[in-house]
């Protein structure tokens, strides 16, 4: 089988309200989706995720020319030619989430060649079902409206929140902190994000002013590049320290280990190298005995992705869902999704057991 066109769709979905985090808001959520065809009929789907403009140029430019003719069933050689062949220049970035995609969807050809779920190709069913938690309150001035979409996601029957915090310095974020806390109840589980938005110095203060509120875990409280920095944050810290949505390869996460940065691991196989790669990065952690919960925070391309990748890994748990609106999520599920409690049921679908159908294209397309 061979690799013939390389085909890719900018999805842009308008939000409702500005999604406000350490780093500014947001006005609208960009999917970069690829659509791999090949000489057989079959085609599959995958996603980079990172900045879209960089991802698309990458995708219908030099990562989408040098996938043509490659055998997309052969997922070491499509690692091969475009990850570690381009060393040289491109060891990290967008070149790593363009390829991601690439490798996402031949996972997603394979299994529909064999007519087997992608879970089954990377070494069978470890979990039937993935414990969501929910992604999407977001920070506001007033505390109050960050709890609508607490109770919101408590009545949808999600045991964790995570909420994006940060965008006002410790000692003022604190009251939003306490907010969520006392709507969520002591009963139910709760995560911060910064966003990489404080100082090492900030982070310290907000994990002694905020560790009464019994935090599940604080996730990239700085620059991702301060590896020493976040070594030092974590043993200090009486909060667990995650982070890895903007790390790269199993090289990238060796070094996070090495450092003891993080009490949980995040990969994203949209941006980390793929899914093979995820799967490496997973059985790494559990080597350095940390805990991983895969970053998922775009399409339902990703989300598919993420839970065959979840369901084959027995150490993966958590998985990050967007119980919003605002992501093009839902439309691409050949059967719907089935959540119970909080617990979706992985499906035994071939291939990622996703579709790019016309209504996409038609609503979201730009
Ligand atoms: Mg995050």
């Amino acid at each position: 089988m061979k690799i013939t066109e390389i085909k890719v769709y900018h999805l842009q979905k308008k939000l409702s309200s500005t999604m406000q985090i350490s780093r500014g808001g947001f006005q609208e959520r960009n999917h970069i989706i690829v659509q791999v065809c090949t000489n057989s009929g079959i085609y599959g789907l995958g996603e980079g995720v990172g900045n879209a403009s960089y991802v698309k140029a990458l995708l219908k430019g030099p990562i989408g020319e040098m996938s043509i003719g490659l055998n997309p069933l052969n997922i070491n050689e499509i690692r091969t030619k475009l990850i570690d062949d381009q060393v040289y220049f491109e060891r990290m970035g967008s070149a790593i989430c363009a390829a991601s995609a690439i490798e996402m969807a031949c996972w997603d050809i394979i299994g529909k060649f064999e007519n087997k779920p992608v879970y089954e190709l990377l070494g069978g069913l470890k979990q039937k079902t993935l414990e969501a938690y929910a992604s999407d309150v977001y920070w506001e001035e007033d505390p109050n409206k960050m709890l609508e979409r607490v109770f919101a996601i408590k009545e949808m029957g999600l045991n964790t929140v995570k909420a994006h915090i940060g965008f006002k310095k410790p000692s003022e974020d604190i009251k939003r902190v306490e907010a969520i806390r006392k709507g969520l109840g002591n009963d139910h589980n709760m995560i911060i994000d910064l966003n990489c938005g404080y100082t090492p110095e900030q982070t310290l203060e907000a994990i002694e002013l905020w560790a009464p509120f019994n935090l599940t875990w604080l996730e990239e409280p700085i620059n991702p590049n301060l590896y020493h920095e976040m070594g030092k944050i974590k043993a200090q810290s009486t909060i667990p320290i995650a982070a890895g949505e903007n790390e790269f390869l199993v090289h990238g996460f060796k070094t996070l280990f090495d450092n003891k940065a993080v009490d949980i691991a995040m990969p994203d196989i949209g941006r980390a190298g793929g899914i093979l790669e995820t799967q490496k990065i997973c059985a790494l952690a559990q080597e350095y005995n940390i805990a991983v919960s895969p970053h998922n925070y775009s399409s339902g391309v990703l989300l598919a992705a993420t839970m065959q990748l979840m369901a084959a890994t027995k150490n993966a748990k958590l998985l990050e869902y967007d119980a919003s609106t605002n992501a093009v999520y839902h439309e691409f599920f050949t059967e719907p999704l089935q959540m119970d409690n909080g617990n979706i049921t992985v499906q035994n679908l071939p291939g990622l057991g996703v579709e790019l159908k016309q209504e996409i294209l038609d609503k979201y397309a730009i």
